[in-house]
């Protein structure tokens, strides 16, 4: 095992990322410091739940966004939209995009994992 390479998964979309834990630039001088500094519920070692640079951003009324290739949706919405509502309940929160297709306005709903904001 190589102590210094930190396994983070994103919350939103699965993706994989490896690490490499470079003290020079941290704020805590070892990997065990820093699990311990900012993810006192895992034990050095675990994988590490966080978002991805693709799902980090919060979405809002307004911006343009472009459906995740690969992500399940049956709609036709390929290019780009904007999203027109946000729909939250507790912690789970849907968005409705407005996007052209055809020369025609249509609406569509998607999960924060179809979503990338461009
Ligand atoms: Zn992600």
């Amino acid at each position: 095992m190589n102590n210094n390479r930190i396994h983070t998964k994103c919350s939103v979309c699965g993706r994989d990322r490896f690490i490499h834990f470079k003290g020079e630039y941290a704020e805590v001088d070892t990997l065990q410091d820093w699990y311990k500094e900012y993810h006192p519920n895992l034990q050095f070692g675990d994988p590490v739940p966080n978002k991805c640079i693709d799902c980090f951003n919060e979405l809002k009324i307004g911006d343009i966004v472009k459906k995740r290739f690969g992500a399940g949706s049956h709609c036709g919405f390929e290019n780009k939209g904007a999203i027109t509502k946000i729909y939250t309940s507790g912690s789970d929160t849907i968005y409705k995009v407005e996007y052209v297709q055809e020369n025609k306005k249509q609406t569509t709903l998607l999960a924060r994992v179809e979503l990338l904001k461009i």
